[in-house]
């Protein structure tokens, strides 16, 4: 009962899916931001244990980037790591993922947290625009100037959609059941991308990951340099 209700409400869980390869300052930030700013009682960051959209990428092993995210979120109050995705077979698809958490979890309240341009590719997504009906989404501003393409992504994807002035918050159906929203938060210019770019070019990356992160990335050098060439 305690896990469901907190003071009388429902419990608000928020999960960030993501490959983390590696775990960035970005998502470190923005993980605290989305907690505070939506009151959630729990943020989980959830890796992707083998990843669909990501299958011909130099992905680092599971158990490095779980130790990378480990060092990020230690001493963060509310943020942890949930592993559910390495208990199930083949892809990791977020259908399953929230399903499961509905289904653990069914008196909370669940917000799927995702980058601007990881939902304007919702639809190439498993069963991607179904996905909206099974948790709330919370979508994070990646670079300037995305709200236009975001509004018109839902107006063409949810013709039921509409746009609530005082909630700030779009509603997929009339009965207000699913919501969606974007977040105002300040913009951060690093991706896992240029890190690894950076990274094997020798340069330094110490303004774009935690320092622990950094320090463990080091210790592995040799291999984490030979993934990352592989493609
Ligand atoms: P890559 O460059 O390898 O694709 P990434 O930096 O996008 O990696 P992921 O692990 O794929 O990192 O991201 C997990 C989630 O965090 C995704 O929803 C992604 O859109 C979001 N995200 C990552 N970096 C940022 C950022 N700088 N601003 C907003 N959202 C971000």
């Amino acid at each position: 009962m305690l896990e469901i209700f907190i003071k009388g409400k429902r419990v608000r869980i928020g999960i960030f899916g993501g490959t983390f390869n590696p775990v960035h300052n970005g998502h470190k930030a923005l993980a605290v931001y989305v907690q505070q700013k939506l009151s959630l009682d729990r943020f989980d960051f959830v890796p992707s244990y083998n990843a669909p959209h990501k299958e011909n990428m130099s992905i680092l092993p599971w158990e490095f980037r779980l130790r990378l995210l480990s060092l990020a979120v230690d001493g963060l109050e509310n943020i942890r790591i949930n592993t559910l995705e390495a208990n199930r077979l083949g892809k990791s698809y977020t259908e399953e993922t929230l399903g499961a958490y509905n289904k653990e979890n069914p008196q909370a309240e669940i917000f799927f947290v995702l980058g601007a341009e990881s939902f304007l590719a919702l639809d190439t997504w498993k069963n991607g625009l179904l996905l909206p009906f099974l948790a709330e989404f919370v979508i994070l501003q990646r670079f300037s100037e995305q709200d236009v393409a975001i509004k018109n992504f839902i107006e063409k994807n949810f013709p039921n959609a509409r746009y609530d002035k005082c909630e700030k918050k779009w509603y997929l159906s009339a009965d207000k059941k699913h919501g969606l929203q974007i977040v105002n938060n300040p913009l951060y210019e690093v991706s896992s991308t240029v890190i690894r770019e950076k990274y094997l070019k020798g340069e330094d990356i110490s303004s774009l990951v935690p320092e622990l992160v950094l320090n463990e990335l080091e210790q592995g050098q040799e291999s984490v340099k030979r993934i990352w060439q592989t493609i």
